[in-house]
């Protein structure tokens, strides 16, 4: 440890170097007591034994311990305390020699030694620094004070520095991570900007034009979106090769950027192909802004040297207000009217409508086509057999209806019923099926009709009372009329439908929860709605042998049916293995392929005169080829 001792008497430096020499071992030890005592375990035990190593330096004058203070800061081999006398005649006092040395070094414990009070401690703390490393001795000292007061600063110094040092590892540590953060950060948004980007452009590329598509579309404000093509691309490519083609793409967005209404986003999609977003409402507007950016990409670019004819064609849709907002359709029918917009020829603009869609055209075909129908007798009902399990009777037949058309030949039910569910045509058509099988059930000597109901048909105002009045005037008796309805038909406004349940089961009706399994209904639910029977969704069956899940799902919804008193028909019965399954886990009805696919009226009636027996009766033969009866084929009888 380095000491500075600054005294302009030599016979000072002489009692200095009598408190600090460690002459004999003697003294050595009285040190080493010292410093144990000041400072207890935090001593290496070498400091114990031989007393602390101190180094001392000496000057005579101010201004020499200032200059030792300078080499040692410049050598780094600091001063841990400096004694100062305060009369240094002729050179600078002891205050002016602390404000210097503190200049240059502001950890050093600086000790004023003075035999007159020439300056107050604040005086000189003032101008030579920080009270806590400013201390005083007065003349004549006695040794012990010195060498006390060394070794409690010298340790001081060094508990400094070590903490100044580990501060200091630290803080390069804490600005280490700090960039190993801006580094990661960096790359991050790199990444980000990469998965975003398009790479030849710079331009957002699908993905990100699809999320912005999305956001838009929340925000409720109304917008265009339009699809954008390059004219001629592919000839440029092919005749100039793919760098002129990739800066043809690199311009045209570029034109694309500045011609856009500002905010608006251009996105490269692929290809020569561009998105656009901007929030232009309403068609005309939004034409008009389309119709500037198409004349914009139609001049003569160079490029890569060569002069070459721009162009570009254009889909739009913008939205209305209460419209559908789903990006991927708002996507589709800008990309379905750039296709109108390409084959009319190039440079064009087209606005998207309905007619574009083939889709849209088939579902306002099949609107148009099922108005007419039942007037053009083109809907017919097809009869399947529901058995029981014991001797696989027919006890009853689920009605299914079926539309023959001039134009596309049969459409099934599955697509065309949700498309009359959407408009009144579902109650027509609904009115049309009731009739008709309380028509054909009147020819049945026992069994019953299944009639499938659709959630608007079943929350019809006045339902029951038109459906009673329908049974009455067909004089049949509503316990062979059975209704089939759907979980979503009931759960929607559980509360209203309990109680149309009520009425009809009250008027004899049966009534069957069609597709079980498949909504959302918690089984418990089902307890407070009059039931007949649930019927087993086909998926069930179907997965029966396959997957665990389905065996356990048809197992328990027999069980609760049973538990529940309800019968329980497994639909889509295919296979022997799987009437087997159910007949012994206890299933009540079944009906399926197995049994018999959907029959005509005609077939229907016959079937029900024989009262037939699957299991007793010889094999029933198919109406058509297709008709399968159990797989075989056999005369009709
Ligand atoms: P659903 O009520 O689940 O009718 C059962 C469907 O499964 C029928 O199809 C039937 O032909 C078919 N199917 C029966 N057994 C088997 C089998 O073993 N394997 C296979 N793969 N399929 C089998 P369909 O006739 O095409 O009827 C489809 C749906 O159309 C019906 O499903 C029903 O939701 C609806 N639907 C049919 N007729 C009417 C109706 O008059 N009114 C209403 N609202 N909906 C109807
Ligand atoms: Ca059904
Ligand atoms: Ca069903």
């Amino acid at each position: 440890m380095r000491i500075l001792i600054v005294d302009d008497e030599p016979a000072m430096h002489e009692s200095y170097r009598r408190s600090f020499t460690c002459d004999d071992s003697g003294m050595a030890a009285t040190l080493g007591e010292m410093a144990a005592e000041l400072f207890g375990d935090d001593l290496a035990p070498d400091t114990v034994e031989h007393g602390p190593a101190f180094e001392l330096t000496f000057a005579l004058q101010g201004a020499e311990g200032v200059s030792a203070v300078a080499d040692a800061m410049r050598d780094k081999k600091r001063f841990a305390v400096a004694f100062i006398d305060v009369r240094m005649p002729p050179g600078i006092d002891g205050r002016d020699t602390a404000q210097r040395i503190r200049a240059l070094d502001p950890d050093i414990h600086i000790v004023i030694v003075t035999g007159y009070s020439d300056f107050t401690p604040t005086e000189i703390a003032r101008v030579a620094g920080p009270p806590d490393k400013i201390f005083y001795i007065a003349k004549p000292f006695e040794v012990a004070e010195v060498q006390q007061m060394a070794i409690a600063l010298g340790h001081r110094w060094e508990g400094d520095r070590e903490l100044t040092a580990a501060r200091e590892t630290l803080a390069a540590q804490v600005r280490q991570l700090e960039e190993q953060g801006h580094e990661l950060a960096a790359n991050e948004s790199r990444a980000m900007h990469l998965a975003n980007h398009d790479s030849l452009t710079e331009a957002p590329n699908r993905l990100a034009f699809r999320r912005a598509l999305s956001d838009r579309a929340k925000s409720g404000a109304q917008f265009a979106v339009a699809m954008v093509d390059l004219d001629r691309f592919k000839l440029v490519n092919d005749t100039l090769g793919h760098l002129a083609g990739d800066e043809l793409i690199r311009t045209m967005c570029a034109v694309l950027q500045r011609s856009i209404p500002s905010g608006g986003m251009v996105a490269r999609l692929g290809g020569d192909e561009f998105g656009l977003l901007f929030d232009t409402a309403g068609t005309d507007a939004a034409e008009q802004d389309c119709a500037r950016i198409a004349k914009a990409c139609a001049s003569t670019f160079k490029v890569l040297g060569h002069s070459v004819q721009g162009g570009a064609s254009i889909g739009l849709i913008a939205t209305e207000p209460g419209e559908s907002r789903d990006p991927v359709d708002l996507m589709r029918r800008a990309d379905l009217a750039l296709h109108d917009a390409k084959r009319d020829g190039r440079g064009i603009v087209r606005v998207y409508d309905d007619g574009m869609d083939e889709t849209i055209r088939l579902r306002r075909a099949i609107e148009t086509g099922l108005s007419g129908a039942i007037a053009r007798n083109e809907l017919s009902l097809a009869f399947q057999p529901i058995v029981e399990r014991e001797q696989l009777e027919i006890v009853g037949f689920e009605a299914l209806l079926r539309w023959e058309t001039d134009t596309h030949g049969p459409i099934g039910p599955e697509v065309f019923v949700p498309i009359a569910e959407e408009s009144n045509l579902i109650h027509e058509i609904g009115d049309w099926v009731v009739r008709e099988s309380l028509k054909v059930l009147c020819e049945w000597p026992t069994q019953y009709v299944s009639v499938n109901f659709s959630p608007r048909q079943f929350r019809r105002h006045n339902f029951v009372a038109r459906l009673i009045e329908e049974v009455q005037r067909a004089g049949v008796d509503p316990t062979r009329f059975q209704i089939e309805i759907t979980e979503t038909a009931i759960f929607d406004d559980a509360d209203r439908a309990a109680d149309t349940l009520y009425k009809l089961r009250q008027m004899g009706f049966r009534i069957a929860l069609d597709d079980f399994g498949t909504g959302y209904s918690s089984l418990y639910n089902i307890r407070k709605f009059a039931l007949d029977c649930l019927k087993i969704d086909r998926s069930f069956i179907d997965g029966m042998g396959r997957e665990r899940e389905s065996a356990a799902i048809v197992q328990s919804i027999i069980h609760l049916g049973r538990a529940l008193g309800l019968g329980v028909v497994a639909e889509g019965v295919e296979s022997e293995a799987q009437l087997q399954a159910l007949r012994v886990a206890g299933c009540s009805h079944m009906q399926g392929f197995l049994f018999s696919r959907p029959v005509s009226k005609v077939f229907a009636r016959q079937i029900a005169l024989t009262r037939y027996m699957v299991d007793n009766g010889p094999p029933l033969p198919p109406e058509k080829p297709e008709l399968l009866f159990g797989g075989s084929t056999v005369p009709q009888p």
